[in-house]
């Protein structure tokens, strides 16, 4: 009765392409392996008679449209049952016979499902490592309780249907949220109030995104993007490296009658409007794209070559139409083969995050 069934087929058109690439087996350990990064997963159990379902909700993956069919064995395990549950959601259910944890890890694009009799540490046992990964990382963070009067607002480009920019096997949408949601925790451990457009794989347009800052007392924008060179490219440009974005209103059509105006039509109020155009705003972004940018530049540079395309300005709409300072970082360009090698690696993007969170506390002069 130790058999595990693994079913792959799909009832449901998913809206999502992050298919099931592969699975496997091995010391009491499911390994599925992913198209792309894995987003949120959520866990919860159901209680039935002489077995315990637990439920694993896979968000933003899908089954791929090849039909197979594997077989494992594994001890005390009933059943094993996947299924598209709707179009963002792929459901793993496992039922098992004796005591399980319903332990998980994410690596990248692999999930891990740890089931009875693994060796990985009981819940207990992660709990209290966490803990002190946390100290040191708040040690070398350095908190400051000043911070907390600062509240950023992150806005990780692109999601959901809207992919932005595209590899072969790299998303702009994947890499904005795993950079943004790493200076989440930065400048949370730093002491900053943060605050997120999206948090997970959510299709937004520009106006949610802004319309979600409008009434929100935040003190900074700052929204994390990729690059891709155009098809046609110029002679002489380099598609590569970091430019810091902040607002330029030169031959706009995102302002008419000193209103914002978003799809032809005249969004928010004139006193808005005034906010979002002051000279405050205007010399408060330079100011933070500056030192983001230097910060960025001189962190990331002691351990990885980093080329620096400058501060630009441009009328992007999160940058109008926020009434903070507001900038906007264009990290690297996904069709450069080094840059991408970058961008996909964690610790890079751990660094490059670090470098904006150092730019931060100079902006503040909060040390
Ligand atoms: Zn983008």
């Amino acid at each position: 009765m130790y058999i595990l069934l693994l079913v792959t087929g799909f009832e449901l058109m998913a809206k999502t392409d992050n298919y099931l690439r592969h699975t496997s087996l091995s010391n009491h350990q499911l390994n599925l392996l992913f198209k792309y990064p894995v987003g949120l997963v959520k866990h919860f159990t159901i209680k039935g008679k002489g077995i315990v379902k637990h439920v694993y909700d896979i968000d933003g993956a899908a089954l791929p449209k090849t039909q197979s069919i594997s077989q494992y064995k594994a001890k005390g395990i009933q059943a094993f049952r996947i299924a598209q549950y709707n179009k963002q959601t792929l459901r793993i259910v496992i039922e098992a016979k004796v005591s399980m944890k319903g332990n998980y890890k994410i690596t990248g694009r692999k999930l891990a499902l740890f089931l009875p009799f693994s060796t990985t540490p009981t819940l207990k046992q992660t709990v209290a490592q966490k803990k002190i990964v946390k100290k040191k990382v708040l040690q070398s963070y350095g908190f400051n309780p000043n911070r907390k009067y600062r509240t950023i607002v992150l806005d990780a480009g692109h999601g959901g249907r809207d992919v932005g920019a595209s590899s072969k096997k790299v998303r702009e949408k994947d890499l904005t949220l795993s950079m943004t949601l790493k200076l989440k925790n930065i400048l949370q451990k730093m002491g900053y109030r943060v605050l997120l457009t999206r948090d997970r794989d959510k299709f937004m347009n520009l106006k949610q995104r802004t319309d979600y800052v409008y009434n929100r007392k935040g003190s900074i924008f700052v929204s994390i993007h990729a690059n891709a060179a155009p098809k046609k490219r110029t002679k002489g440009v380099r598609y590569e490296g970091l430019e810091v974005f902040y607002l330029g209103l030169r031959n706009t059509k995102r302002v008419r009658n000193k209103r914002a105006v978003y799809r032809g039509r005249k969004v928010y109020s004139k006193s808005a409007y005034k906010e979002m155009v002051s000279s405050w705003k205007f010399s408060q972004s330079r100011s933070l794209a500056k030192t983001v940018k230097k910060n960025i530049l001189s962190h990331v540079s002691r351990q990885y070559k980093i080329y620096d395309k400058g501060i630009k300005r441009k009328d992007f709409w999160v940058l109008l139409a926020t009434k903070m300072p507001a900038i906007l970082i264009e990290t690297g360009y996904l069709t450069n083969k080094n840059e991408v090698k970058k961008l996909t690696n964690p610790h890079y993007q751990t660094v490059l995050m670090e470098g904006v969170a150092r730019g931060i506390n100079n902006y503040y002069g909060l040390y």
